[in-house]
């Protein structure tokens, strides 16, 4: 019997893992400018193999990735008629993994929507337009079976209250985060905070943020929101390292001043000790659903596993330098030389 949600959140923190996207953008499945997730459909087999991957290294919930596969962006790609069988493949695809799980209680399926593009707080129309995106959406993945649904990357608190509203009527348990693109106030002028109490009283069973930030300039607007709700709290940040002056992904600029993102933010890339610290102080300030989002890789999610006190199956396969030729205590005389190189 798989654990819900609500029993994990009681018992402890849930580990989430994220970044399909851009991980299937770099294996060559996915193309970068649309992202739409046409990969569900034409290799499947890649989806199922980074579910694993994300499963063996401690991700408790598998996220349908169903990200952009709404009615807007399939008709950017010319595909607006495979709509439906991209989302029902998808949560399939994501049922099939989890059952996968040995861990105890096993692995969690969520539902996926996402920012729309379409949502204009200034013309009430297009909120009627959202509902009806996210309708359909929701609608296939609770016939395909999901356990709960993560509405994600909300720029207006007024489009994350519409797939709020649509996640209750299913009867399912939502998880709302807000994408932090602005140093304090969503889109339509809401205090990050302020949004999350604001979906908090109206029944979101989590709350928080994730996208856009890397852990160092997520975390102080992740603890003013766990000072501001009752209810449970989550953060995905991207694994790129932001800071003061850029204290988004898209505000990152290579050495030749050329935006770095989306697809030039390697050299901004987090190391998994990075990401291991960030999930400690992440639990240290009381967040409960501890994730990462767009550039993650399985070594990310392994390393916030082991930090957060987990051993995972990935954990077999976990660095053993004291095996590693150069860095044994019993480096041999010939080994010796090669790493007097090194320090050269
Ligand atoms: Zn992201």
């Amino acid at each position: 019997m798989t654990a819900s949600l609500a029993e994990r959140l009681r018992a402890g923190t849930v580990l989430g893992a994220e970044g399909y996207v851009f991980e299937l953008e770099r294996r060559g499945y996915i193309k970068a400018g649309p992202f739409v997730p046409e990969v569900v459909l034409d290799f499947p087999g890649a989806v199922r193999e980074l579910h694993r991957e994300f499963l063996r290294a401690g991700a408790e919930v598998m996220v349908a990735l169903t990200y952009y596969a709404h009615r807007e962006k399939l008709r950017d790609v010319g595909r607006e008629g495979e709509l439906e069988e991209m989302n029902r493949q998808a949560v399939r695809i994501a049922r099939s993994v989890a059952a996968e799980s040995s861990a105890d209680g096993g692995a969690l399926v969520a539902g996926n929507v996402c920012n729309t593009w379409a949502y204009d707080p200034d013309d009430p129309a297009t909120a009627q337009t959202v509902r009806a995106m996210y309708a359909e959406q929701l609608g296939w993945a609770v016939e395909e079976g999901v356990d709960f649904v993560i509405s994600e990357t909300n720029d207006y608190l007024g489009e994350a209250l519409i797939a709020l509203e649509v996640i209750g009527g299913l009867g399912l348990p939502a998880m709302v985060t807000l994408a932090p693109t602005q140093p304090h106030l969503t889109r339509d002028g809401y205090e990050y905070a302020d949004a999350c109490r604001i979906l908090a009283a109206e029944g979101a069973a989590v709350v928080g943020l994730n996208c856009d930030r890397g852990p160092r300039t997520m975390v102080p607007l992740i603890a003013r929101i766990r000072d501001a709700v009752d209810c449970a709290v989550a953060v995905q940040p991207v694994p790129y390292r932001t800071d003061a002056i850029a204290p988004t992904m898209e505000t990152l600029t290579l050495p030749n001043g050329d935006r770095a993102f989306p697809i030039a933010l390697d050299p901004f890339t987090c190391t998994r000790f990075d990401m291991a610290q960030f999930a400690v102080q992440a639990r240290e300030l009381g967040v409960d659903y501890i994730g990462i989002c767009c550039g993650a890789g399985p070594h990310h999610v392994r390393a916030m596993a082991e930090a957060l006190g987990r051993e995972v199956p990935a954990s077999k396969y976990s660095p053993s330098m004291e095996l590693h030729p150069m860095f044994r205590a019993d480096v041999s005389a010939k080994d010796a030389a090669f790493l007097q190189t090194w320090n050269a």
